[in-house]
């Protein structure tokens, strides 16, 4: 054979595309040996057939309906050179192909040629592709995992699967979480089998194994027989067959190495058996979920600490509050019994009673100040304390400080000195609570200063701010302590060897009323050469946070 004629031939014969002609009526007038390859069927089988055949039952129809509408109209609601249809096998199983046509007369007789390729491998990867970014779009969107697995089997009955369904083990016990099938009354049977029949733990293919063994199962075409050792009477195995189940894939759903669970998928279509590139796309699956169910519980138990904590913080805080208010009214009613005495009125007292009236009066006034402390701390953290904003003159205020601690600095015999930065500089503040910290800052000044030392406030406006330095020659503190002594309850001394009173809030108290005037306090100190804390305020209101919120607790 040779010339134009032996080429086409050879061509036709030895291309693995399938070329097939049919004629007006759609009947099958050739088929090279790739189309019957492709189809199933013995050389020269397809000759005189319909071309229907060869597709899925579906789709038969339509395709009478195109022919005719085209050979009345010439109208093509397709185009041509390139369809994706799906193809049917003499065994059943679907096909994708990739098909392109043509049209020409030969003498009076139009004839229709076909060349269809085999794309099944390819989108089957292709859908799983898409499944498996459409499954985890879904599994970042929710940390409701039960719903979150419940969607992703329902996406996979879309493209994967006729049936998915989801286990996870629970305290040992294994927990059908979702099982999805688009058929209601295919469900109720499954859920039928599953309370008459409660599947064997021991069964190698079942979800118990795969479980146990944390081994993958990958059954392409389940055989009759397995169908007929799983079933426990007639009963069982027309339920059974019910379900219509063709291929079977069981992934292990794992993190780190233990297996929470497990997702299975089944085909009940017969042109569909799973195959090694399909239990591999279930495996992808199964690790995603399994990251995005560890995802959830890891937040779910951390909200549940954090709730746990808040409420423990805020039981603390009212119990704070409500002691130093229950200690206070006893407290006042010593310091009013101790006056008493002092005045007289109950009989004149000797000198060392006196002195003793008075050292209960020291005591009492100590106790009363930790007291208050506490409480305010309490208040603090509660998120109770209310700022009242007003406007104010610096200076006057921060000169009249001196008064306030002369008798402390008297029994130390400390200098204290104080330097204005001008008498006009108003701001607005809580002009209490701007007091209240700089008393804290000056008391532990005078407190942590040796007798004979000295003591120095001074300040500046500096931009927005209002800078207020409290300097003392005390003992200082030590590098690493400079940040913990703003946290509650911390001091530079153990408790057995220090002198002077107190409980470690002060510092606290007055770093979180700075904070929620939008400043800060810092401190710069050389261990045995004295400190200067720094308060840095804004000198208008910031924002609207006259009510501050809870915040977390620091204790
Ligand atoms: P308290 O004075 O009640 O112990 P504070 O919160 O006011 O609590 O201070 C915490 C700790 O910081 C103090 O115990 C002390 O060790 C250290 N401290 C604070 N101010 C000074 C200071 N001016 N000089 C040296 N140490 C200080």
């Amino acid at each position: 054979m040779n010339g134009p004629d032996a080429l086409y031939r050879s061509v036709v014969a030895t291309t693995p595309d399938a070329i097939l002609t049919m004629d007006e009526g759609g009947r099958i007038l050739f088929a090279n040996p790739a189309a019957d390859r492709m189809f199933g069927y013995a050389e020269g089988e397809l000759l005189g057939k319909p071309l229907t055949l060869l597709m899925p039952e579906r789709m038969r129809r339509q395709h009478e309906i195109g022919l005719k509408r085209y050979l009345d109209t010439g109208e093509r609601r397709l185009d041509w050179s390139q369809i994706r249809l799906p193809g049917l096998r003499s065994d059943g199983q679907e096909i994708s192909l990739s098909i392109s046509f043509g049209e020409y007369r030969d003498s009076d007789r139009r004839i229709f040629a076909g060349i269809l390729r085999d794309i099944t491998d390819e989108s089957r990867r292709e859908a799983g592709m898409r499944f498996l970014l459409e499954a985890s779009e879904v599994l970042t969107t929710s940390l409701e995992y039960e719903d979150t697995l419940r969607s992703v089997a329902e996406l996979a009955t879309r493209s994967i699967a006729d049936w998915a369904a989801v286990d996870l083990v629970e305290d040992g016990k294994v927990r059908r979480v979702a099982v999805v099938h688009p058929d209601p009354a295919k469900l109720r049977i499954a859920q039928d089998i599953e309370t008459r029949y409660p599947t064997d733990p021991a069964s190698p293919v079942g979800i118990q194994h795969v479980i146990r063994t944390g081994e993958r199962v990958l059954i392409p075409e389940i055989p009759e027989e397995l169908l007929l050792n799983a079933a426990h009477d007639e009963e069982h195995l027309r339920l059974i067959r019910e379900l219509q189940l063709e291929s079977y894939i069981c992934v292990p759903l794992k993190l780190r190495d233990e297996v929470i669970g497990a997702l299975s998928l089944v085909s009940s279509t017969p042109a569909r058996h799973y195959t090694e590139a399909d239990a591999d796309l279930a495996s992808e699956l199964a690790r995603r979920a399994a990251v995005a169910i560890d995802n959830a519980k890891l937040y779910r138990s951390a909200e549940a600490a954090r709730d746990a904590a808040e409420r423990a913080n805020a039981a603390k805080s009212e119990f704070l509050a409500m002691m130093s208010h229950e200690l206070r009214t006893p407290l006042n009613a010593i310091s009013g019994y101790a006056e008493l005495l002092e005045t007289g009125v109950r009989g004149e007292l000797t000198a060392p009673q006196l002195a003793d009236v008075r050292s209960i009066q020291r005591s009492q006034t100590h106790l009363l100040g930790i007291i208050n402390d506490m409480l305010n701390f309490a208040k603090l953290e509660a998120g109770k304390v209310q700022f009242s904003y007003g406007t104010f003159t610096l200076d006057p205020l921060l000169r009249g400080l001196e008064e306030l601690v002369r008798p402390q600095l008297l029994e130390k015999d400390l200098k204290y000195e104080y330097r204005s930065f001008d008498g006009r500089s108003t701001a607005t503040l809580d002009s209490e609570k701007f007091q209240q910290i700089i008393l804290n800052l000056l008391s532990n000044a005078i407190k942590y200063t040796a007798d004979g030392g000295r003591v120095c406030v001074d300040w500046k406006i500096d931009g927005p701010d209002v800078v207020v330095n409290v300097a003392d020659t005390g003992r200082g503190i030590p590098g690493d302590k400079l940040d913990d002594i703003f946290e509650p309850f911390v001091q530079v001394e153990p408790l057995r060897t220090r002198v002077t009173g107190g409980v470690g809030l002060g510092l606290a108290i007055s770093q979180d009323i700075a904070r929620e005037m939008g400043g800060v306090i810092t401190v710069r100190s050389k261990l045995g050469s004295g400190s200067t804390f720094t308060l840095r305020l804004p000198r208008e209101r910031p924002g609207e946070t006259v009510n501050p919120s809870p915040r977390r607790s620091r204790l």
